[in-house]
């Protein structure tokens, strides 16, 4: 075992001895259709008693919409919260600019009504299990859309790092991605990975978020997520629901 993994799970445990046990929730992105690697998904967090908050992709650009499928897939799972992944994840980015779907450049009321639109369509396939959050595409969002989005039927907002205030807004954001985007795609450095969560439990916050992507998991990231949860079950970690985290922001 090493040293970073029981640094984290000291540091888990030393805030479950204060009785202020770490709480954590797991956000996976870009859902639109049941596939293997979600059902992988769904089992694992099941079996860990892991609420699951699925950001799901409204009307994917290079592709069908979401629909009645993944909705019939996850109604016998009643740990699956749906939140409102963009409308299409298609980069609007200027050019060299990071991946960007809600870029400032945009309009903004185009914007505003695919966001409505997203929502209602989510809410319409999945009923409550789909919640008024907002996880942008790449996690950006263009600062002019914020002050719009408690009028246009958000409650909270979900992107990743460090939180700055909304007015009227829950923000839950995520601090744990498991993949190295930019060194082949594969797990992060686990140790840096166990520091980071080690340093998230020592800082005295609430909860932590984990942020999964089930789609391009390949076997050293799923080894991974597993022992994310046999850490947490091991040294008093509690697995939230978002709805939990979104009330009381
Ligand atoms: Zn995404």
């Amino acid at each position: 075992m090493s040293k970073a993994r029981t640094m984290a799970a000291q540091a888990l445990a030393l805030r479950a001895d204060q009785g202020q046990p770490l709480a954590l929730w797991w956000r996976d992105d870009d859902a639109v259709q049941p596939s293997e690697p979600l059902d992988r998904l769904l089992q694992m967090t099941a079996e860990a008693g892991a609420d699951l908050t699925l950001a799901v992709i409204p009307a994917p650009w290079d592709g069908p919409r979401t629909g009645r499928a993944l909705a019939a897939r996850l109604d016998d799972q009643p740990h699956v919260r749906v939140a409102v992944h963009g409308w299409s994840h298609q980069n609007h980015a200027a050019p060299g600019a990071k991946s960007q779907e809600l870029a400032a450049h945009r309009p903004l009321p185009q914007m505003r009504d695919q966001l409505r639109d997203g929502l209602a369509l989510l809410q319409d396939l999945h009923g409550p299990r789909a919640l008024p959050l907002l996880v942008p595409p790449w996690n950006r969002i263009a600062p002019d859309l914020l002050p719009h989005l408690a009028r246009d039927g958000f409650a909270a907002l979900s992107t990743f790092g460090p939180e700055t205030p909304v007015p009227g807004l829950a923000i839950v954001n995520t601090q744990l991605d498991v993949i190295d985007w930019h060194g082949g795609r594969s797990l992060r450095d686990p140790d840096a990975l166990w520091r980071d969560l080690a340093q998230l439990a020592g800082s005295g916050r609430a909860h932590v978020g984990l942020l999964t992507h089930h789609l391009v998991h390949d076997a050293a990231i799923w080894d991974f997520l597993q022992d994310v949860i046999a850490l947490a079950a091991q040294n008093g970690g509690q697995w939230r629901s978002v709805a939990d985290l979104m009330e009381k922001p």
